[in-house]
């Protein structure tokens, strides 16, 4: 069982395996962090608490995407040169790879609030597929919280709010 997730100060991603309860630390800014052991059925996040997770496949679609891309090429020289039956194998070809690959794969959970990925989990219920209206009430708790961070950066350092003025959304305007 492990998780990969972003620094909570600084962004830099790190994985540790979660089996136990560990000290963690943030090799970029020195940020430290107490991760208790998370029970196999992952109930909340491990590194949040959040009890909204989600599953998803743990398949990379840069990578997909990569596959198709040069399919589409290969198929586009192939089929250039009249060699069409070349064409069509590589494109069925690729949709083939990517699906054999997206069946063995298995399932990554995800936190709703601070998008840390767990591995090595076992099924549960509770964790459902990404809902939009879930996703969309944490975007916005997101926003909300780099605005007031903003807020607060402008307050401490008056002579970058010229500078900072242009970064921070506008008040919405009241019809
Ligand atoms: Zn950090
Ligand atoms: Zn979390």
């Amino acid at each position: 069982m492990n998780v990969t997730f972003a620094c909570p100060v600084c962004d830099v991603p790190d994985s540790v395996a979660i089996d136990h309860p560990i000290d963690w630390e943030c090799v970029n800014c020195d940020h430290r962090m107490r991760l208790s052991a998370a029970l196999p059925s992952l109930p909340a996040c491990a590194v949040c608490g959040n009890h909204e997770l989600y599953k998803k496949k743990d398949f990379a679609h840069t990578l997909g995407m990569a596959i198709l891309i040069i399919a589409i090429v290969l198929s586009t020289v192939t089929y250039y040169w009249y060699e069409k039956w070349w064409s069509w194998s590589f494109l069925i070809g690729s949709a083939i790879i990517d699906g054999v690959m997206y069946l063995m794969v298995g399932d990554v959970v995800v936190c709703y609030r601070c998008d840390a990925h767990h591995r090595g989990f076992l099924p549960n219920e509770a964790h459902e597929a990404w809902e939009i209206t879930i996703g969309e009430r944490y975007r916005q708790e997101r926003m909300r919280l780099e605005r007031q961070d903003a807020q607060k950066l402008e307050v401490r350092s008056p002579e970058s709010k010229v500078e900072g003025a242009a970064d921070v959304q506008r008040p919405t305007r009241d019809p």
